[in-house]
């Protein structure tokens, strides 16, 4: 059914960055985030609580972070469920959700490995299905970084369109959000909704007072075409956490009157009745939150102060552990005739918890293994989880090695080393020590050997839940 009116989808990214000890999984109190005992309950007082009492979640387009996701089903699971059934709702009501997946941990893909797109896109789709009870149509790309081999991963994995900045494309624009039509390999293709950078940067940057909003948006919108779509995306904290008033504002705009120039929707239900009418192209590596090619992520660039040269020493020590971690894994796994890596992406049943390990184990005709083979399996398809949670992309935006951030990566290689020493016996220390020493915190001149050791000697070594004794950690805190 096509409107009369022009159409205006927002889009939250509601994602936070992992906060627990991820030795034990508990979180740690932050008092940089008084009166709260930390960020992500000051957070969801601000913005997730409000916006969800609103009813904003049933109006917007939007992606929950894992690692939130996870922290407000077990701490505030009224705002938690009210979001769930927001979504329900809004399917029952158009016949398609509202919501998006996410590459699980935040990973900046164009950075990764085919697989590991792979892994990330399919655990991200997984953990949305398990979330929402329903498959998604789109998928957020962290820091809306891209490359080809990314969107033939999203393609292959049956996902219909992702969103981009109008700067990330080329080519003829002119229908606004679009979506337009990317062409990849193996006559494939992915949609692309192009947001309007401008409008998301003003709320972004200069939240307008709630009653002028409307205003606003009916002088932005009262030109464009009938039917056509305009895309506001941005940090879903925008709405409460950075403007205290941005809540209000949320709920003003996404509920246009007779009078207003505007409708509202979502991008899986535009798309519905709205194919894409012409072609783009993507611009490679690319991202939202950095133009220098994901300098941020991978080299350090002008993007955070000081010198940023220990991210690239950082992404090296975790590159070559990755390699390490992950030659031994897929050497075990061929040796019981399995495939490394489809067997990785069918794992994520066991991290959210829909089968137990001897189970997944017995799916796959190994449940006659002696109880220490059947363990070591386990623990190396666990050091998988752990070593995905290396390349968290917080690890590398902030400017100081010495931040929880990239403390928190090397906490999880220490995690997945543990457990990788604990099935084989190999000890992957000594390489990583050795190329963290390169990797030099510009505030305090440590390098990322020193935060290493001292990350071991306060490692919570505890006995694992499958009672396999000293050297391994706990497995309580591996859900993605
Ligand atoms: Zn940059």
């Amino acid at each position: 059914m096509k409107s009369a009116k022009p159409l205006l989808c927002v889009h939250g990214h509601f994602y936070q960055p992992p906060r627990e000890d991820p030795f034990t999984g508990t979180y740690r109190c932050e008092p940089s985030a008084a009166p709260f005992p930390n960020w992500n309950a000051r957070v969801t007082a601000e913005c997730y609580a409000p916006n969800a009492s609103a009813g904003n979640f049933g109006r917007i387009s939007f992606n929950l972070g894992g690692t939130l996701a996870r922290w407000m089903a077990e701490h505030v699971p009224e705002t938690y469920q009210r979001i769930v059934a927001d979504v329900s709702h809004y399917a029952a009501q158009y016949g398609v959700g509202n919501g998006m997946a996410q590459a699980v941990h935040h990973t900046i893909l164009p950075l990764a490995r085919g697989r590991d797109k792979r892994c990330q896109v399919r655990w991200g789709i997984a953990s949305y299905i398990h979330r929402f009870g329903m498959r998604p149509e789109g998928i957020w790309l962290p820091e809306m970084a891209v490359d080809y081999e990314t969107l033939e991963t999203v393609a292959e994995a049956g996902l219909a369109f992702v969103i981009l900045s109008g700067e990330q494309v080329h080519g003829d624009l002119s229908y606004g959000a679009g979506p337009y039509l990317v062409r990849l390999s193996h006559g494939r293709s992915i949609n692309v909704f192009v947001r309007d950078r401008g409008a998301s940067d003003y709320l972004s940057f200069n939240m307008p007072a709630p009653e002028t909003i409307r205003p606003w948006a009916n002088a932005l919108l009262a030109g464009r075409p009938a039917d056509s779509l305009t895309l506001i995306a941005t940090d879903g904290e925008t709405f409460g956490h950075h403007h205290c008033h941005g809540v209000r504002v949320l709920e003003e705009l996404t509920t246009p009157g007779e009078a207003d120039a505007y409708e509202v929707t979502t991008l899986a239900r535009y798309m519905r009745q709205h194919p894409p009418r012409t072609e783009v192209e993507i611009v490679e590596n690319t991202a939202w939150s950095c133009p220098h090619r994901l300098g941020r992520w991978a080299t350090g660039c002008q993007c955070t102060p000081g010198c940023g040269q220990w991210k690239g020493a950082l992404r090296r020590a975790l590159d070559n552990l990755a390699h390490e971690i992950d030659e031994i894994y897929a050497e075990a796994m061929r040796r019981r005739n399995l495939a490394p890596w489809s067997l990785r992406d069918e794992y994520v049943r066991v991290v959210l918890r829909q089968v137990g390990g001897a189970e997944f184990l017995s799916e796959y005709y190994l449940g006659h293994l002696s109880t220490q083979a059947q363990r070591s399996l386990l623990d190396l398809l666990e050091a998988q989880v752990h070593r995905q949670r290396m390349f968290v992309s917080c690890a590398f935006f902030f400017e100081d090695l010495e931040r929880i951030e990239p403390r928190y990566a090397i906490a999880s290689a220490v995690q997945a080393m543990a457990l990788v020493s604990h099935a084989t016996g190999d000890n992957l220390t000594r390489a990583f020590r050795r190329d963290l020493s390169i990797a030099v915190s510009p505030g305090t001149g440590r390098t990322g050997a020193q935060i290493l050791d001292e990350i071991m000697a306060g490692a919570n070594f505890a006995e694992s839940p499958l009672g396999n004794g000293k050297g391994s950690f706990q497995r309580s805190s591996t859900r993605p």
